[in-house]
């Protein structure tokens, strides 16, 4: 079997006296256990029990030793999904002595990563809660490389999508049910438990209704690489690398990933002929159905526009060339503005993605589906009142995750695309023409602090002043071609609560007006470059005039 781990690779004896006589050695960080990863060495699992076990012995190591708060709630979050509830980490305690009356523990010899994966059937969920946070967990920790071990603690089979976890190391990644197989007792030499949450955008709804995360903190930069690190290990060249390769004609193209189970696009065939005439290209249909996931990600990597339901396969647009545009599209009654999680991602900073949604306004263009199982969004298990009310409502009322059933009969109809509207949303918000020559990705370097800021004075007469101020460019930017590098500075007298800003395009500027005798200024000023890059505030000034 592949999951036999060769017990070669260490010697037993040694490793058995080492956890006999030094126990578990636990340091973590993070202050919560919302942001807590943990580095054990000898962190054990008892298959018979389901609990993770910590060995205590003279040198066992406990960092935070939390004592009883430990269970309050839990020593971390095992997936990507803040603080939720079913997601919890914590161990047993025993003394190393009990070890002799245990069974004889099997090593692992490979550093290990312990996780939850959140929702491995869903492929929003696959990218968003596991993939990407595994992806980045491992460059976190540089023992977690090639050849580190995945063990999925959350309980799940495979799943629709094991390939793609495959993919983050060498070795076959181990689900909870396979670890009995190893033996009652089974102790990892070497282990991380629980995932970086850097990468994530959306949060799911479980305490407030969902939306994006309020403090994001990936950039479409580290997006793109685990992309295009995915893509190498799929073996993908983008049709935009053969193009180079070739030099020949770039072929640009649509992209309409259809679901054939449901919440269908009922005239998939008149949109398609709608787009390629709009915009003059040809379009392609793929789906998860029809399609592996490799042959998707390659027509994806070389499209201009990608058109969808929403749902979990537009995670998909990660995979787009920069410059290209997101077409997500809404059932009936339901408000794009609160379901966000594609135009979260389109949106991050770097990714450079146009996004247009688009939402059916028309209720006789819908076909739903109130006779099946709720989970599919049926609704004839509710009260006739509620049936009604549901009905004859014109927007899905904000709610939380995950059962809310009026979300579920609108999110899984059946859709006839308007096509006149959806022409119309497409050509208001797609300014420039969809284009993959643009691909360059556009800077973000930041300004560093201005230099040697100076501010001078003069009274002109009892109500007359001029202040100025001037300083020098940052130091990074003698080395960079900027485009548009500005000044901003704000002023304010000393002892009032508002200030007012100016944006200047020279080193220096004298300010007369608003400028009193006698009065104390306070003066900031940074650089910026390209209109967005906000440098750093120099230290404050003090203008007397
Ligand atoms: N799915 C699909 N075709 C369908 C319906 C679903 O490929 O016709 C996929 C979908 O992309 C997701 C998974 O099945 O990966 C679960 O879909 P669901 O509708 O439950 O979730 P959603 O897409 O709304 O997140």
């Amino acid at each position: 079997q592949s999951q036999e781990l060769s017990q070669a690779r260490i010697d037993y004896h040694a490793a058995l006296l080492a956890l006999q006589e030094h126990g578990t050695r636990m340091v973590c960080t993070g202050k919560m256990h919302t942001d807590r990863i943990c580095r054990f060495d000898y962190l054990c699992y008892c298959a018979e029990a389901e609990e993770f076990v910590f060995f205590h012995s003279n040198s066992s190591v406990m960092l935070p030793n939390l004592g009883p708060r430990r269970f309050q709630p839990a020593l971390l979050d095992l997936s990507s999904v803040e603080d939720h509830n079913t997601q919890y980490f914590n161990f047993q305690e025993l003394p190393a002595a009990a070890l002799k009356f245990m069974p004889k523990p099997v090593f692992v010899p490979d550093v290990t990563l312990i996780l939850n994966r959140f929702n491995p059937d869903n492929l929003m969920h696959v990218f968003h809660d596991d993939l990407l946070p595994i992806f980045y967990t491992m460059r976190q920790y540089s023992d977690l490389d090639d050849e580190a071990r995945l063990v999925f603690m959350e309980g799940w089979g495979e799943g629709a999508h094991f390939d793609l976890y495959r993919l983050l190391s060498s070795k076959q990644p181990l689900l909870k049910e396979q670890l009995r197989n190893f033996g009652k007792l089974m102790c990892f030499t070497k282990s991380y438990v629980g995932l970086s949450k850097m990468t994530t955008w959306y949060q799911y709804g479980f305490v407030q209704p969902q939306g994006p995360k309020a403090n994001i903190l990936v950039s479409g930069n580290e997006i793109r690489q685990f992309a295009l690190s995915l893509m190498e290990k799929l073996n993908i060249t983008t049709p935009a690398e053969e193009i180079l390769a070739n030099a020949e004609e770039k072929d640009e193209y649509i992209v309409v990933f259809s679901r054939s189970i449901n919440r269908l696009i009922l005239n998939e065939a008149e949109l398609i002929m709608a787009l390629s005439q709009e915009f003059q290209m040809r379009t392609v249909t793929v789906s998860l159905e029809e399609q592996t996931f490799p042959s998707i990600v390659k027509v994806i990597s070389g499209a201009s526009m990608l058109v969808s339901m929403h749902g979990a396969q537009l995670v998909s647009s990660l995979f787009l060339p920069r410059g290209a545009v997101v077409v997500e599209l809404f059932p009936y009654a339901v408000n794009p503005e609160q379901y966000t999680p594609y135009k979260t991602l389109a949106s991050l900073p770097g990714m450079e993605l146009q996004y247009v949604a688009w939402r059916n306004m028309v209720e006789e263009n819908s076909v739903a589906y109130p006779e099946r199982p709720w989970e599919q969004g049926g609704i004839a298990h509710l009260e006739k009142d509620e049936q009604e009310r549901i009905l004859a409502s014109k927007e899905v009322p904000r709610h939380l995750c995950c059962r809310n059933p009026e979300w579920l009969y609108r999110i899984y109809q059946d859709t006839i695309v308007d096509i006149p509207s959806l022409l119309e949303a497409l050509r208001e918000a797609v300014k420039i023409r969809p284009n993959l020559k643009k691909a360059k990705p556009a800077s973000m370097v930041h300004p560093g602090r201005v230099r040697e800021p100076l501010c001078q004075t003069s009274v002109q007469a009892t109500n007359e002043a001029k202040l100025t101020v001037s300083w020098q460019i940052p130091w990074n930017l003698k080395y960079l071609k900027v485009r548009e590098v500005k000044y901003e500075v704000w002023i304010q007298e000393q002892g009032e609560n508002t200030y007012m800003p100016y944006i200047l395009p020279h080193q220096n500027y004298t300010f007369s007006e608003n400028i009193k005798p006698f009065t104390t200024y306070l003066v900031w000023v940074r650089c910026i470059f390209n209109k967005n890059l906000l440098g750093p505030f120099a230290d404050v000034l003090m203008c007397r005039t």
